[in-house]
């Protein structure tokens, strides 16, 4: 069984790599930002309140997403990657809570380093709906003063593992899946 989660500054490589870990080891990838991005789309309730947030580069308010990581959660109990949730310590203290909740200790907390020059290369090149300037770099304070802290909260407890990710998606890759089976030994 094997559950991950993944840290780090939009642009870091989060999805790709989430895709490609989820794949070695047989496990859904739960983006919250797909998951949100799909209710914007569907036009949900859910949908339309999340929308305006996320069209500025701002977090979705925790109640939300604490409400539809449990929901998903629930659904999975035979492990899973989490990419881009937890993004606050209100959101890391419930996903504890949670995760106690359900017996479903994580393996290991990745969290992905990418210089800013770089993230913001990345982001202009992908072409998504917020991705422009202003928003990307609303996005990288938003990481800076709301996620950052948790490197803190999970290195303190000794689940911590930083991976530069400033490198080629292959080499990235086999150093990501090789750190995953080691965490599970
Ligand atoms: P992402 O695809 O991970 O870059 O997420 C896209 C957008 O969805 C973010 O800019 C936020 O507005 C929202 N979002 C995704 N995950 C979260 C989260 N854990 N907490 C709050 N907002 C989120």
């Amino acid at each position: 069984m094997t559950r991950l989660i993944f840290l780090g500054p939009p642009g870091a490589g989060k999805g790709t790599q989430a895709e490609r870990l989820a794949e070695d080891f047989g496990i859904p990838q739960i983006s919250t930002g797909e998951l949100l991005r799909g209710e914007v789309k569907a036009g949900t309730p859910l949908g339309l309140e999340a929308k305006s947030y996320m069209d500025r580069g701002d977090l979705v308010p925790d109640p939300i997403l604490i409400s539809m990581v449990r929901g998903v959660l629930q659904q999975h109990t035979q492990g899973w990657i989490l990419d881009g949730f937890p993004r606050t310590l209100p959101q890391a203290e419930a996903l504890d809570e949670l995760l106690t909740e359900l017996a479903q200790p994580f393996d290991v907390v990745i969290s992905l380093d990418v210089p800013d020059e770089v993230i913001v290369e990345r982001l202009l090149s992908r072409g998504r709906a917020d991705d422009n300037a202003d928003t990307i770099r609303n996005r990288l304070q938003v990481y800076r003063s709301q996620t950052q802290p948790l490197i803190d909260y999970y290195s303190s407890r000794g689940c911590l593992q930083p991976v530069n990710g400033n490198g080629g998606v292959e080499e990235l890759h086999t150093q990501l899946r090789d750190l995953v089976i080691e965490a599970k030994k």
